[in-house]
């Protein structure tokens, strides 16, 4: 039986080099594919495999001091999902491009928000009626799925919340209550500590993502329509019979799909039907 697991830990690694040796050779000895990040903040992984390699995977991995604590999400998928195993060293785990504004220690990210766990959220918000949802993804990922009233920055690479939150747009948000969101968690804890360091005072993060959510509530509560994921799947439903929010590109139908804009040399996505084509902005001519 193949799974996939994702995890990530904020955590203190002096010598990411020397992690990353290790990690790359069990992982390769277990026979697994996928993604490992590593900075000095900590690891960011996604690997495919059999289910008792991962497990040895995971109980090996958790010896190392700073990984003890770390929570593994399993996740439908295989090796196959995967070219092959990559481990690499970069200046973070997940691209802000301000490796030097995140401090970490054994806790995880100093002056991050604090965690909320699906049920708190929903607790946070009847008590707080103003409480307002601040989506850590980029556009074409909200545009699918979203909790409902969600302010959605208009940011096509995570490289771009910082200037986002740096023009002011949402300063009118500083006194409120904000509850950070992201697909499995981790760009919400950087996200949150960057609004915190610029004054928003009442930071709150969902814990585990809308990946956890789902499980908890489908979209039966606070969640409407469905989520972007970064594989091969696209998009997948959460709840039985989400919403088509989107409006697909080539067609102007509804859809809960995303696209790759129809130029080979384009990267970006947008809202598109499976059998639908169509270009982006700059690639309009082209679809
Ligand atoms: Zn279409
Ligand atoms: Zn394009």
């Amino acid at each position: 039986m193949e799974k996939v697991i994702l995890y990530y830990a904020f955590t203190p690694l002096p010598d990411p080099a020397a992690i990353r040796l290790w990690q790359r050779t069990l992982a390769a000895s277990l026979g697994l594919r996928g993604r490992i990040l590593l900075s000095e903040h900590g690891i960011n992984g996604t690997l495919g495999g059999e289910m008792t390699a991962l497990k040895r995977y995971i109980r090996e991995t958790r010896e190392y001091p700073g990984f003890k604590g770390m929570e593994f999400k399993w996740s439908a998928g295989s090796a196959a999902d995967y070219p092959k195993l990559s481990v690499k060293v970069r200046p973070e785990i997940v691209t802000f491009g301000v490796p030097d504004e995140v401090m970490v220690d054994e806790n995880g990210i100093v002056g991050g928000g604090v965690h909320l766990s699906p049920q708190e959220v929903h607790e946070l918000v009847e008590e707080k009626p103003e409480a307002v949802f601040f989506d850590g993804r980029n556009a074409y990922e909200s545009e699918v799925g979203r909790f409902k009233g969600a302010i959605r920055p208009e940011v096509s690479r995570t490289e771009e919340f910082v200037a986002e939150l740096d023009s002011g747009r949402y300063d009118h948000l500083k006194q409120t209550p904000v509850i950070t969101y992201c697909t499995g968690g981790i760009r919400c804890e950087v996200l949150s500590s960057l609004m915190v360091s610029r004054g928003f005072e009442e930071v709150y993060q969902l814990d585990g993502g809308i990946a956890k959510y789902g499980e908890a509530y489908g979209d039966k509560g606070l969640w409407e329509g469905s989520l972007y994921v970064f594989d091969q799947r696209g998009t997948i439903a959460i709840g039985e019979d989400p919403a088509r929010l989107a409006v697909c590109r080539d067609c102007g139908e509804p859809t809960s799909e995303v696209g790759d804009c129809s130029d080979p040399s384009c990267l970006r996505q947008f809202p598109l039907h499976r059998g639908c084509t169509a270009g982006c902005e700059e690639h309009a001519a082209a679809g």
